[in-house]
C-alpha cells in the first residue's frame, strides 16, 4: 500500500504523527513550499528563509533515512502556489492509496485539511499533533467549568503530569514558583554571550537568494542570517543556552538593555515551534542543570514554567477560542497601525530599540513584545487585528496558535480578560525601571505632562480614563481607579490634551 504523507513547514520532527509507521519501501513524503503561505501575511524575510531552509534540511534528513521525498520548491515553474494545488498534483503523480497528515497548528490550515478529508477521493487520516504535552481534549477538560483560566493552576497540573521539579506530589524547594527571586532590573555592565550562531551553508544560501528576489518588499533584514536550520544545529543552540544563559535566565528575564537583543533569553522558540527541538526533552535537560548544581532552582523553575506552563497554556486557549480569537476587540480599539511599527523611526528610544532589533533579527524578547510595542499599542488604542498581523509577520517564531493569545489576549486585553486578569498597561516608570532606554530618549519618564513627557505617561492615564466603564469595576485595578477618581478636572483635561498631541505626532510621523 502506497501512502502519501504530507508534512507542513512547522512539522519538522522525525516523531511527527504523520510519519508514524511510514514505510520507506512504498510511501512518499510530500513537502511543498507555497507562495500563498509566505504571503498570507507579509512575513519577515529571515522568517521565510528560516522555515524554507529548515524544510529543505528536514527533507534531506528523511532522504538520508531511505524515504522517498517529493519536495516541491517555490521556484519550480510547475508549482501552483497553494497547498491544495500541490496536493492535487502530488496525488496525480503518485496515485497513492491513502493520505496521512498531522493536524495543522493553525485553524485556517486545519480547515483546509478538513475540507480535503471530505472531498478527496481516497482515505485520509488527520492525526493529532503529539509534540505538545497537553492535548486539546485534556485542555478542554481542565478548562471546563472554570470561571477563569489561571495559568499558574494549569502549570501546577503540568508539573504533576510531567514530574518535572517534583518530589512525589510536592514541588522541589517547597514552592511552585520562584519568580520572587527572578526579574531584576537591567544592569548595563552585564556582559552576555550572544546565542549560538551559524554561518549559512550552501543550502541555506540558496534559500536566502530565493527570498531576496521573491520577497524583496517584505519587512526585515536578510543580511547576517544566523539561525540553525536543522535539528543538529538547534541542539547546539540549546546546549549553548543551557551552559551559558540558563543560570541567569530568571534574573535578567524582564530586563531590557540597548544593544543587547538577547540577554539571557533562550532564543529557542523558533526551533521549538517548527519541531527542531522537543519541549519535554528541553525541560528535562534544564532540570538536569539544576540537579548537577550548575543552575539555581529559581532560574530553572522560571524557564520550565515558560515552556510547560505558558507555551502549553496559550495553545490550549487558542484552540478553545479559534477561529474567533483573531476578531476579539473588547476595548473597541480602532486606530490603524502607525508607520513607525515598520520603520522604527521614532524619538521614543524604547520603541526604536524594540522595532529596529525586530527588523534586524526577527526577534525581540517577551518584555519588549509585551511592555514596549504591546503596551504602546494597548495605550494608543491600535486596532487589535492590525497589531496581530504585525506580530505574526515580524517574528521568526510567530505561528498563530502562540502569537494570537499573546497579542490579542495578553498584550491588548482584546479578549476581555480570558488570558489576563487585568491589562498589562504601564507608564514610562516601568520601562525606566527595567531598561536603560530612557537615558537615551528624547522624552523624560519622570515628566508627566507637556512636550517633554514620556508619551507612555499621559497615554496611560488617558487609557485608564477612556475605559473606566469596562475596567473600573475590576478589583485588580482598584488602586489605579482610586487615584483616577481623586484626580482633579484640570489634571484630567491636561492628560486629554497631551494624549491628543501625542496621537497627532504619531499620525504625522513626529513622535
Ligand atoms: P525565553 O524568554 O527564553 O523563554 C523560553 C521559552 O518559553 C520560549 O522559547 C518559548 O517557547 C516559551 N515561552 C515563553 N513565554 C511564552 C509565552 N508567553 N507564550 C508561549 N511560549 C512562551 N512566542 C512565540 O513562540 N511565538 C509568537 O509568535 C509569540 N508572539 C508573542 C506576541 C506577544 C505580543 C507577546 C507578548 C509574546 C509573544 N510570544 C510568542 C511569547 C514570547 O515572547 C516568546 O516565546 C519569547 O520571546 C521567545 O524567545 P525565547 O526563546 O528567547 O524565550
Ligand atoms: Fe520609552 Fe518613555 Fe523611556 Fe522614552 S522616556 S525610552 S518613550 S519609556
Amino acid at each position: 500500500m502506497k501512502t502519501l504523507r504530507f508534512i507542513l513547514g512547522d512539522q519538522l520532527s522525525p516523531k511527527i504523527a504523520a510519519m508514524s509507521g511510514a514505510d520507506p519501501t512504498s510511501d512518499v513524503i510530500l513537502m511543498v513550499e507555497v507562495q500563498a503561505e509566505a504571503v498570507s501575511v507579509r512575513h519577515h524575510k529571515k522568517k521565510i528563509a528560516f522555515i524554507l531552509a529548515s524544510m529543505r534540511a528536514f527533507a534531506d534528513s528523511l532522504r538520508g533515512q531511505g524515504f522517498t521525498v517529493d519536495y516541491v520548491k517555490m521556484d519550480d515553474p510547475a508549482n501552483s502556489g497553494s497547498f491544495k494545488g500541490e496536493l492535487d498534483r502530488a496525488i496525480a503523480r503518485h496515485k497513492p492509496d491513502a493520505l496521512v497528515m498531522t493536524r495543522a497548528s493553525e485553524w485556517r490550515v486545519l480547515e483546509m485539511q478538513r475540507l480535503w478529508t471530505e472531498r478527496l477521493d481516497l482515505p485520509v487520516s488527520l492525526l493529532a499533533d503529539h509534540r505538545f504535552l497537553c492535548d486539546e481534549p485534556q485542555f478542554r477538560a481542565w478548562a471546563a467549568g472554570r470561571k477563569s483560566f489561571v495559568m499558574e493552576h494549569f502549570y501546577r497540573e503540568m508539573r504533576r503530569s510531567t514530574g518535572l521539579l517534583m518530589e512525589g506530589d510536592q514541588p522541589v524547594g517547597g514552592r511552585w514558583n520562584f519568580d520572587h527571586d527572578n526579574r531584576k532590573p537591567a544592569k548595563p555592565d552585564l556582559f552576555m554571550l550572544p546565542p549560538r550562531k551559524f554561518l549559512p551553508t550552501p543550502r541555506v544560501q540558496d534559500v536566502i537568494d530565493l527570498v531576496s528576489t521573491r520577497f524583496a518588499d517584505h519587512f526585515g533584514d536578510l543580511e547576517d542570517f544566523w539561525f540553525a536550520t536543522d535539528a543538529a544545529g538547534a541542539e547546539l543552540a540549546r546546549d549553548h543556552f543551557l551552559a551559558n544563559h540558563l543560570p541567569r535566565f530568571g534574573e535578567t528575564q524582564d530586563a531590557m538593555l540597548e544593544g543587547q537583543a538577547f540577554l539571557n533569553h533562550a532564543v529557542l522558540s523558533l526551533y521549538l515551534n517548527v519541531g527542531l527541538l522537543e519541549p519535554l526533552d528541553l525541560c528535562r535537560r534544564a532540570e538536569l542543570e539544576w540537579q548537577a548544581g550548575r543552575a539555581p532552582l529559581a532560574a530553572v523553575e522560571g524557564f520550565i514554567r515558560q515552556i510547560i506552563g505558558w507555551r502549553e497554556y496559550v495553545r490550549g486557549i487558542y484552540w478553545l477560542h479559534a477561529p474567533d480569537y483573531t476578531g476579539f476587540n473588547h476595548l473597541e480599539a480602532k486606530r490603524p497601525l502607525p508607520a513607525l511599527y515598520w520603520t522604527g523611526e521614532t524619538k521614543m528610544a524604547c520603541m526604536r530599540a524594540a522595532i529596529s532589533q525586530t527588523k534586524r533579527e526577527a526577534y525581540a524578547h517577551h518584555i519588549q513584545r509585551l511592555m514596549v510595542t504591546g503596551n504602546f499599542a494597548l495605550l494608543a488604542g491600535l486596532d487589535p487585528h492590525d497589531v496581530h498581523e504585525w506580530y505574526l509577520s515580524v517574528y521568526a517564531d510567530a505561528f498563530e496558535w502562540v502569537e494570537v493569545p499573546n497579542t490579542i489576549g495578553m498584550a491588548l486585553y482584546a479578549d476581555g480578560g480570558i488570558m489576563a486578569s487585568k491589562p498589562y498597561a504601564a507608564s514610562g516608570a516601568y520601562i525606566n525601571k527595567m531598561s536603560d532606554y530612557c537615558g537615551r530618549c528624547a522624552y523624560d519618564p519622570a515628566v508627566k505632562s507637556g512636550p517633554q513627557a514620556c508619551p507612555f505617561n499621559p497615554l496611560y492615564w488617558d487609557f485608564i480614563g477612556r475605559h473606566e466603564d469596562k475596567l473600573g469595576g475590576n478589583p485588580r485595578m482598584g488602586p489605579v481607579y482610586a487615584t483616577w477618581r481623586k484626580m482633579g478636572q484640570a489634571r484630567r483635561e491636561e492628560i486629554k490634551a497631551d494624549s491628543r498631541r501625542i496621537m497627532e505626532a504619531l499620525d504625522n510621523g513626529r513622535l
